[in-house]
């Protein structure tokens, strides 16, 4: 029995060691990368090699061993190719090795690929629990058919035994698991207070700025406001005049976008009817969308409730909206719906733009990132901040030369 035991035991490390390794060297240099999770392919792969090789024998050559849980870990975080890859290794080193039922195995494995290729997109979208869950179902399903075919041979003796194996493979692979999301979620956490420390510290030095400008324009306004009052102007003198002011009404605007920026207002919130504030909202963009030959479409019900601030809503949504437009040069149709959902108000604003990649969505809500030539990169990440001051949320959803998704959502009020 002993012999059975340290076997087991060395299977367990064999798994979670090369783990282990990969996140104190790799995983961090790997999230940078354009095609993360490939040194992880390959330490499943060298893992999957090595608990096949070094297998519990059982009598009558029945073997047991870790296999799967490095076959579903490369497919659910590598994705389908390295998926595949570690498959097609798996089974082939399966049918080098020989022995009986190599046929339950392809047969077994192929219907384990195909539901994990199905939901491999989805997996991403999971919650955590629903993750353990999800991969809990795939191994005991798969693990189910093996036993089914050791009892369709009378190997009832071997159920104890087996029940055992199979749970303590269960727990190392919901181990592996919480091991790699867990990580994963830290690592998150860490880019994500590094990108506000920077947003700080740039904010504040744009305030201070800012504020210094605000002065001096100040005065400058109010002395032309005082000469265009003057009943001596020439008329082009007047018009010159009211093209200064509103420049300067232009220029007023930015430095408060920048001020307010630097310091979200913190102001109660309020019940505001959402549905309302949509609909203002894009009539009030008709008009430059129109120049662009781009048409809104709304699809908004009426009287949702959020609480908010009428204004910042505004601001977010002409931020968004504007975007939108921007992204279409050749024109075309945006659509803004909203709707309600499990004590959610979200708007989606949905283009037929550019689009962006995967890093560039990343760096969405960085102050200063901007694709445009005349772009600030200010909207979003002033947008972020006033969502989050509502304790809303924001999604993005894009592709390349599809189009982009920006989904709001405020908790209803
Ligand atoms: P700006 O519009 O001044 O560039 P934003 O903060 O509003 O600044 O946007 C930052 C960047 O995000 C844009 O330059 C653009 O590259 C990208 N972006 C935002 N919205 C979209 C969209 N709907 N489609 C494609 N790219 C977008
Ligand atoms: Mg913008």
């Amino acid at each position: 029995m002993s012999i059975y035991v340290k076997v087991m035991l060395f299977q367990v490390l064999m798994i979670l060691f090369p783990i282990f390794v990969y996140h104190l060297f790799f995983n961090e240099s790997e999230r940078r990368r354009r095609k993360p999770y490939s040194i992880l392919t390959i330490i499943m792969i060298i893992v999957l090699l090595l608990s096949m090789s070094f297998p519990i024998r059982f009598s009558e050559g029945y073997v047991y061993d870790f296999r799967i849980i490095p076959f579903i870990i490369s497919f659910i975080y590598g994705g389908t190719v390295p998926g595949l890859i570690t498959g097609v290794i798996l089974l082939v080193y399966r049918f080098i090795i020989g022995g009986e039922g190599f046929y339950v195995v392809l047969i077994n494995y192929s219907i384990t690929c195909a539901v994990l290729i199905f939901m491999g997109k989805k997996f991403e979208s999971f919650h955590k629990n629903h993750k353990l869950l999800f991969i809990s179902i795939i191994f005991w399903v798969n693990t189910f058919i093996v036993m089914l075919t050791l009892f369709s041979k009378n190997e009832i003796s071997q159920i104890y035994f087996m029940l055992v194996f199979y749970t303590l493979t269960w727990l190392c692979l919901i181990l592996v698991v919480f091991l790699i999301e867990n990580v994963n979620h830290r690592m998150a956490m860490r880019e994500k207070l590094q990108k506000d420390e920077k947003l700080n510290v740039v904010s504040q030095l744009a305030a201070s700025v800012a504020h210094e400008v605000r002065n001096p324009l100040t005065a400058v306004r109010g002395f032309l406001q005082l000469i265009s009052d003057d009943d001596n102007l020439q008329g082009s003198q007047r018009s010159y005049i009211q093209i200064a002011l509103s420049e300067l009404d232009h220029a007023q605007s930015i430095i408060n976008d920048y001020l307010s920026l630097a310091k979200p207002n913190t102001e109660e919130l309020s019940s505001i009817n959402i549905s309302e504030e949509v609909m203002k909202t894009v009539a009030l963009m008709k008009s430059y969308s129109n120049i662009q030959n781009i048409t809104i479409e709304t699809d908004v019900q009426d009287s949702l409730f959020i609480k908010g601030n009428k204004g910042e809503i505004k601001q977010v949504l002409v931020n968004i909206i504007k975007n939108g437009i921007e992204a279409m040069n050749t024109g075309g149709t945006l659509t803004v719906c909203t709707n309600e959902k499990d004590g959610w108000v979200s708007i989606e604003i949905t283009d037929r733009g550019v689009g962006m990649t995967k890093s560039q969505i990343k760096k969405l809500g960085t102050l200063f990132y901007t694709t445009k030539e005349k772009g600030t990169g200010v909207g979003l990440t002033l947008s972020y901040q006033l969502i989050r001051a509502m304790k809303g949320k924001i999604k993005v959803e894009s592709e390349p030369g599809i189009g982009t998704t920006f989904i709001i959502q405020f908790p209803s009020a």
